[in-house]
């Protein structure tokens, strides 16, 4: 059974068809600059061994169905194609930022789905109707088809009221829904899931604190497999330093830039989103960079690297207290998975809480994965490679088969 997995921005679609007997991608792309002059669309098919084909187009895209159809026929044609008509392809899951309240769990997609994915626009204003785009391209182009739902917010819907309620008039929450939602919700899922199986233990009598480090990243409490805290808040500006978002900031310096700058509130949201976080303390926000310039004596890079490292931990010790009793904390995503030095810098000190890294093999780690904790370590240290695509796919295997 091939399942085509959708993530659809404003002006971009991302697709992996996967075949689900083995779990292995057979063709990928990324069709970009949609409603530009010109558009790109990058296609990459998969053979059983060696590189992958890749195929590569530039023409105007005008809108998600023509950069759609285009994958679909990438996806069929002889030269470049995996499966023969749209017909072998079981199910589409479509990647939705923001469920809201409105969805704990993947879902089928129909009108009612299509109008409550609507419905949370507003809390996600840059995401969601890229999303919804894609869902409604689909549905055209695949009118017998399933289409499946698969939200980043939806795996935090177990959190609990005292913790995803913020101290703000409870009117507020029942009129405008401000809470905490938090994202990154498929990855979390993902690798919990496979640190359930290294572990060899049923993932619901599993506890983890799950640290998905990226450009973006967030951080989660897991209780017996169910989300129960994380970094992220309303929005994705929330929790740990990122590339270029603050994170956690005292609300009041908002109203102090605002008012100091003499800057309108959307250029200092704009300063928060886009000019903060690792950016904002050194010029830097990919951490390869920032390890060059701090090894060759750049003290701002050096202390954005210790930021960073401080405030992850800050998490990791909450969550701790927040679970009371841990198996294994998960480092993933494009820091988590490739930065020894960062994870070790979290790790350190901890060992009378449970927490024993093994130096060799925390720096001698390679894509798989795998633990990087001495054997007695009480608290497992994981590294987990992600795959968000695949989780959607197995989410959309799951809904269609159920
Ligand atoms: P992601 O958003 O998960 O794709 O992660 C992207 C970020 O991961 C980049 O901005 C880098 O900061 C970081 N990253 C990627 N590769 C490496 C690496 N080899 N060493 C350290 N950090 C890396």
């Amino acid at each position: 059974m091939n399942i085509l997995v959708l993530n659809s921005g404003s002006s971009s679609i991302k697709y992996k068809l996967i075949d689900m007997r083995d779990e292995r991608l057979l063709a990928e792309g990324l069709v970009e600059r949609i409603g530009e002059a010109t558009g790109t669309i990058t296609h990459r098919r998969y053979g059983r061994a060696g590189a992958p084909e890749k195929i590569r187009r530039d023409a105007a895209i005008d809108d998600h169905t023509t950069g759609m159809e285009m994958a679909v026929a990438l996806l069929t044609a002889e030269d470049t194609g995996v499966v023969a008509t749209q017909a072998d392809i079981a199910a589409i899951g479509h990647r939705v930022v923001h469920g809201g309240e409105l969805f704990h769990a993947s879902t089928r997609i129909d009108e009612r789905v299509m109008a409550n994915i609507e419905a949370c626009i507003p809390l996600a204003p840059l995401h969601n109707p890229g999303g919804l785009a894609g869902i409604r391209t689909a549905i055209k182009l695949f009118p017998q088809t399933a289409q499946v739902a698969v939200f980043d917010t939806a795996y935090h819907q177990s959190i609990p009221p005292h913790a995803y309620q913020y101290a703000l008039p409870y009117a507020l929450y029942e009129a405008l829904g401000i809470r905490r939602y938090g994202f990154h919700g498929t990855s979390h899922r993902y690798v919990a899931g496979e640190a359930a199986r290294l572990l060899d233990k049923p993932l619901a009598q599993t506890n983890l604190i799950s640290l998905h480090l990226g450009n973006g990243a967030s951080i989660t409490a897991i209780a017996n497999g169910r989300s129960v805290d994380t970094s992220m808040g309303m929005t994705p500006l929330a929790g740990v330093i990122m590339g270029t978002r603050s994170g956690d900031i005292d609300p009041a310096i908002v109203e102090y830039i605002a008012v100091q700058q003499g800057m309108p509130l959307s250029d200092v949201m704009r300063l928060l989103t886009k000019e903060s976080g690792l950016k904002g303390i050194c010029g830097r926000n990919d951490l390869r960079d920032i390890h060059q310039d701090a090894a060759a004596g750049d003290d701002r890079a050096r202390l954005a690297l210790e930021m960073l490292i401080y405030r992850y931990k800050h998490y990791v010790g909450a969550y701790l207290a927040v679970l009371g009793e841990v198996d294994a904390i998960i480092f993933t995503a494009g820091i988590g998975e490739n930065d020894p030095v960062v994870r070790h810098g979290v790790c350190q000190g901890l060992d009378k809480l449970g927490i024993v890294i093994d130096p060799r093999r925390n720096t001698d780690w390679q894509g798989r994965a795998a633990a990087i904790s001495v054997p007695e370590s009480p608290i497992k240290v994981l590294v987990i490679p992600t795959n968000e695509e695949l989780e959607i796919a197995r989410q959309t295997a799951a809904v269609i088969g159920s």
